[in-house]
């Protein structure tokens, strides 16, 4: 019906926000309060799904790549069990150059989980993969701190074993390509 007002979102219960302790301003060290056991929060790591589990296994030996669809080459990333373009389940792996451009990035100042307090701020970037056109990987900036950022900055990526099994990719400033 032209000009009827959208249908409203059905309701549903909110979940109650979960807010990490944090210092408040000003104050003292929440051990020093007698709340906060001396064992260090434990990190959430990247969870595995069906399609990115062999991926992150390629990660793990420091090989960062891509998919590319072996019925009509277009290359895709994260990683699917179809191509968006043709259907096809058929794909290899490809290496990627490991190099891209930042496309947008998070500074993170409130840590959101306890594990990373000690690390705010820290840098998230969506980097613009060079392999092709539509691939995005995220990852930290490493190396530098956010005042280098420019939409566009050259990046590389570098590899962060980050604990048992686990291997992080992080992205750091590149010298300037042509
Ligand atoms: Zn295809």
């Amino acid at each position: 019906m032209p000009g009827a007002p959208p249908a409203a979102e059905p309701r549903r219960p909110r979940p109650a926000p979960r807010t990490p302790p944090v210092p408040q301003a000003g104050g003292a060290d929440l051990r020093q309060k007698g709340e906060e056991t001396m064992t260090e929060p434990e990190r959430p790591r990247p969870g595995a799904d069906r399609d990115s589990a062999a991926w992150w296994e390629l990660v793990r030996g420091h090989r960062l790549a891509v998919q590319r669809c072996t019925g009509c080459a277009l290359l895709r990333f994260p990683a699917r069990e179809y191509c968006p373009a043709c259907r096809s389940r058929s794909w290899e792996w490809q290496d990627s150059a490991g190099t891209g451009r930042v496309a947008s990035w998070t500074v993170t100042h409130q840590p959101f989980h306890p594990a990373f307090a000690a690390e705010v701020p820290y840098t998230v970037l969506r980097v613009a993969l060079d392999d092709g056109p539509g691939l995005h990987c995220w990852g930290r900036l490493a190396g530098a701190g956010p005042e280098v950022l420019a939409a566009g900055l050259p990046v590389e990526a570098v590899f962060t074993d980050a604990g048992p099994g686990l291997t992080l990719v992080d992205w750091r400033p590149a010298a300037p390509r042509r």
